[in-house]
């Protein structure tokens, strides 16, 4: 049985001060929960204080970001290491705006991946079609790629705490969320990919989870389906009553 796993991914949002209001309150209707696995990732500058507030919770801290070097001349960049320093358990890898605004490519998320998971991090590896793809019929080979490419010599040991989220890119923070049964359909081919790479194990453990204008509103038909095991929420977490409902579908 995969446990709920209900991420909120709050981007370019939130003031050190807001940002740990939110996880005192939070933690005070869902802090003790062990059903579902709850995870924040709030931006660089608030992790250490997010950490701080959500200490003897069970609420989980995540980055959004991460360089893929240890250390180095990058000037503005942040490394595992240092996430890891912060408090982070997991980091959002290859998300779609970094892919698009920031030029990712599937091998530079191949190093961040190898990177957070040799500093243990869980990674959240994003992946999903835009709309030209789907409108093409290539979301399956898209999302085949993302995920070849993207965990090309990482070993079974290496990626068991790692969850992949499906965000077809159309999706995002567009108000237009992908029907349950599209997102089923997506996320048993993940899954059976995986099986494919890594075996049954694997492929019936892994947390595959959606993401895509989740709300309130869609997330019980969405965690209705037998292959959604959770949610990666953009806009819907940064309110706390939405997020409270999303939480408790
Ligand atoms: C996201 O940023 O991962 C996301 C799914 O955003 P939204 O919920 O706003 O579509």
């Amino acid at each position: 049985m995969r446990r709920p796993f209900i991420a909120g991914n709050w981007k370019m949002h939130k003031t050190i001060r807001e940002a740990v209001d939110f996880a005192q309150h939070l933690i005070i209707v869902c802090g003790q929960s062990t059903e579902r696995r709850v995870v924040l990732a709030p931006p660089f500058t608030t992790l250490s204080a997010v950490a701080e507030a959500l200490r003897g919770s069970t609420i989980h801290l995540s980055a959004q970001n991460l360089h893929d070097k240890p250390a180095g001349a990058y000037t503005g960049e942040i490394s595992a290491k240092m996430l890891v320093d912060t408090g982070c358990e997991y980091v959002i890898v290859g998300h779609s705006e970094r892919r698009t605004l920031f030029g990712e490519k599937n091998d530079f998320i191949n190093q961040k991946l190898k990177s957070s998971i040799s500093f243990g991090l869980r990674p959240i590896f994003c992946i999903g079609e835009t709309l030209k793809e789907r409108d093409e019929g290539q979301t399956f080979a898209v999302v085949e790629e993302q995920i070849k490419e993207g965990l090309n010599n990482l070993s079974t040991d290496d990626i068991t705490h790692t969850v992949i989220a499906y965000e077809p890119v159309w999706a995002i923070g567009t108000g237009r969320t992908a029907a349950p049964e599209q997102a089923q359909e997506a996320h048993a081919y993940i899954r059976d990919v995986m099986k494919k790479i890594y075996g049954e194990h694997i492929s019936g453990n892994i947390a595959i989870i959606y993401g895509g204008s989740v709300n309130p509103d869609n997330i019980s038909g969405l965690m209705a389906q037998p292959d959604i095991d959770g949610v990666l929420v953009g806009g819907a977490s940064l309110d706390l009553e939405s997020f409270i409902r999303i939480i408790q579908f």
